[in-house]
């Protein structure tokens, strides 16, 4: 397997899943840790926001989430909020 999979995040950038595509079976509808709805998204865009590397072993990926979308250059929420 080459590529990342698609994430699954939380407007407060928690990770919910960083295996949306791989792993479906760990989606939830709401963030476990702050209780808002999650994203896959890009919410200016619509496309994927970025999860895992799917090259490296399983859950060795601890990176951040993405700070701005690498397709439209918007902030992601998490970014924003953070401001
Ligand atoms: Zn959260
Ligand atoms: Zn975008």
């Amino acid at each position: 397997m080459k590529g990342y999979d698609t994430a699954l995040i939380c407007p407060n950038g928690h990770f919910a899943n960083r295996y949306k595509n791989s792993y479906p079976e760990q989606n939830t509808k709401h963030c476990s840790q702050c209780g808002e709805e999650n994203i896959s998204d890009c919410p200016a865009c619509k496309k994927p926001i970025r999860g895992a590397y799917l090259g490296h072993a399983l859950n060795s990926d601890h990176s951040p989430p993405p700070a701005f979308c690498p397709h439209c250059g918007k902030a992601f929420p998490w970014t924003e909020r953070k401001k």
